[in-house]
Formats: structure tokens, sequence, C-alpha cells
């Protein structure tokens, strides 16, 4: 019998290889009158090209940084101002359409981003347009915005940060470095398989999690070791469809402990994830993921387990302590991570105890 659920995602999803070329129309389409567009610096001649090629862009914002920082809000906010804009366009990654979302409901606000990212409430926030080039974050359809000030990252949860649109054009995946691929491919799975194992799961975001994972297993390596448009162009679906999963079900245990690790070990975001992904797969293996390993094409849970492992392996992903930067603190990883708030979405309770044990596994 299939439970009671609630599911809802308001943000208009463009979605074809090629769909850029429509951004003007697309625009028009979304009610944009003037907009500020986001992006890092390998973009940055893109987004000038597209400034000169669409009316609605009023300016460029070109300095976002991995794991974006409070001072690109601020000059995204400002230039917000300055030009008038309705709305913000993010051309890259999370880490733009993070800092797009964050700068797009300061520039509804009085009060400045450092005191919002010390807790102020955000009210409204200008029309977010975002335009993933990466295959993973899932972020053009979340309510979530992850930034930073300093060394401190957090995850700030608000239904004001819901794009308005996004435009997925696998086109722009194209240039994906390898190594990055696969780490941002396994960003998207975990986001579906803990959608799919989260204790607010329901039959609507299971069936978005099974197809995201069903795609983006046939998929990744293909897309990492060819880079087909055929491949990119699935793991650009499969993201997208994995982040509507999980914008309703949230993720759980990966997640929880994927921000210590990128804290004191400096990974990036979709390596942190897939650093305990195989062991999460093997501790929450119950009834229910031993059949979804057998939807998936597996004999069992730890057969999918040592698939995440060979993954991690052809892409050169670290996947012990020895490997990584950073003093290894055990005791403190294992406090914060049993700490998070995302862990009490896992389907297993593990306390302190269990994930030293996990953590400990990994040395
Ligand atoms: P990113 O945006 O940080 O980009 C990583 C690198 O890849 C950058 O150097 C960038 O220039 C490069 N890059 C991006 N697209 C490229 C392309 N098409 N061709 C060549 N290079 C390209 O990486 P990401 O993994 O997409 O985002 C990570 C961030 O997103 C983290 O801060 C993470 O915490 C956050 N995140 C947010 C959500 C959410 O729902 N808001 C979900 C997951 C992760």
């Amino acid at each position: 019998m299939i439970d009671a659920f609630t599911y809802a995602n308001p943000t208009r999803i463009f979605f074809g290889y090629g769909k850029l070329q429509e951004l003007p129309a697309l625009l028009s389409d979304c009610g944009v009158g003037a907009a500020v567009l986001v992006c890092d610096r390998f973009f940055a001649a893109m987004g000038e090209d597209l400034r000169e090629k669409t009316p609605q862009i009023a300016a460029v914002f070109s300095d976002v940084e991995p794991n974006p920082q409070l001072d690109g809000i601020k000059e995204t906010v400002r230039l917000m101002k300055e030009t008038g804009a309705d709305a913000v366009i993010a051309l890259g990654g999370g880490s733009s359409i993070d800092t797009a979302k964050f700068a797009a409901a300061c520039a509804c606000s009085d009060k400045t981003p450092d005191a919002h990212f010390d807790g102020a409430a955000f009210t409204a926030a200008k029309k977010i347009i975002a335009v993933p080039t990466t295959a993973g974050t899932g972020s053009e359809v979340t309510a979530v915005s992850v930034v930073s000030r300093g060394e401190e990252k957090k995850t700030v949860h608000n239904p004001v940060f819901q794009p308005t649109a996004c435009i997925v054009d696998p086109a722009l995946t194209m240039t994906v470095p390898p190594r990055t691929t696969l780490m941002t491919g396994l960003d998207a799975f975990t986001h579906a398989i803990e959608a799919f194992w989260s204790v607010r799961h329901g039959a609507l975001t299971d069936a978005l999690a099974v197809e995201a994972m069903r795609v983006i297993l046939a998929n990744l390596e293909t897309s990492f070791a060819e880079g087909t448009k055929e491949a990119r162009t699935a793991m650009a679906y499969g993201s997208l469809v994995a982040g509507l999963a999980f914008s309703v079900a949230k993720t759980a245990g990966c997640h929880a402990c994927s921000y210590p690790l990128s804290m004191y070990h400096h990974l990036p975001h979709g390596e942190a994830c897939a650093f305990t992904l195989d062991s999460f797969i093997r501790l929450n293996a119950d009834d229910r993921l031993e059949g979804l390993a057998k939807t998936l094409g597996f004999s069992d849970c730890h057969a999918l387990a040592d698939e995440i492992i060979r993954l991690k392996t052809i892409g050169g992903l670290r996947m012990r302590f020895a490997d990584c930067e950073g003093e290894l603190d055990i005791d403190r990883l294992a406090k914060e991570s049993a700490e998070h708030m995302l862990m009490q979405n896992n389907p297993v309770r593990l306390d302190e105890a269990a994930l030293k044990k996990m953590f400990e596994a990994l040395q």
C-alpha cells in the first residue's frame, strides 16, 4: 500500500541540449526585466557573450569561488541594486547557483548579508534563474543555499531560495574535467540514494530517486571516461531528477558527514559525500535497500557498495584519511556528524560511537 505523501517543487524546468540559446525568450517567459548574471572565472567569457546577446542581462559578476564566500554575494547584491535588477541568473556549478540564491534574497532585505549568515530570517527574494553547468548538486531545484564566511560553511534552508526557473542544458557540462565529472556524478547519486532511504521519503520521491540512480549508474562511467553527448545529457537529467527527489525527501548520513569532512580535510563536496557513501550503504542495508540493489541490477547491497568503490577508484577519488589533507581527529568528526541535523534523516540511528567505528575503518 502507498502511504500518504506531500510533494511540491515550484521551479519551472527547461531541459534540452542547446537550450541556453533560447535564454532571452525564456527570461521573457519568466517575466524577467533586468538581471545580474553570476558565474565563476571559467564562465567569465561566456557570461560577457550572453550579456551582449541578451537584452535582459544588465551586469555580470564573474568571480564566484568554490565554497562561495559572502564577499561574492555582497558584490552581486551591489550590482543588483545598482542596475535595478529584478532577477539573478546563475551560470555555473553549485557554487554559482548558491551565490545567486543568497544574493537574490539579500537584495530584498534591509539587513546585511552578514546578519543573514548569522541567522536573520529572509522574507522574500528576487527571481532566481539557475543554469547548472555540472551534473551534480541539483541546486537548480532546491530551496537550499550553501555559503561560507571564511572557514565557516553553512547550509541555509529557506523557501525563498527556490529558483523561479532552471535551464538545464547538458551542452554546458561537456567541458567538465573527468575527475570533477565523477565527483559531481557521485554527489548526484548520493542525493538520490539518500532521498530513497531518508526517513522523509514518500512514493513519489522514491520513484524519482530510483529513476535518477538507474540513469546515473548507467552513464557515469562513460561520462567520465569518454564525455559523450549522450552520457552527459543523461547525467544532466539524472542529476536534475535526483534534485527533485531530495528537494522534498532531504538527504541523510552521507551529507551530515560531508560537512566536517570538507571543513577539516578539504574534500570538494562530491568527493566528501562519496567518501562515506559505500559505508552508509552497508550500514543502512535492510530489506528495502536490498530490494533497491536488486532493482538496480546488483545481487545485494554489498555489490552496490562495491560498485561505488570501483567508481571512486577509476576516478582517483580519495577513499582513506591517509590520503587526505588535515589532521585526523576521529572523535571530532564523529561528534559533529552525529550532531548534524541531516543525520536525523538517516534510516538507522547512528550515534557517535557507531560513526567513530565507521571513520576508524577508513583510516
Ligand atoms: P562548483 O560550482 O564549486 O565548481 C567546481 C569547479 O568546476 C569550479 O572550478 C568550476 O569552475 C568548474 N566547473 C563548473 N562547471 C564547469 C564546466 N561546465 N566546465 C569546466 N569546469 C566547470 O562545483 P559543484 O560541485 O557544482 O558545486 C559544489 C557546491 O554546491 C558546494 O559548495 C556544495 O556544498 C554545494 N551544493 C549545494 C546544493 C544545494 O542544493 N544548494 C546541493 C549540493 C551541493
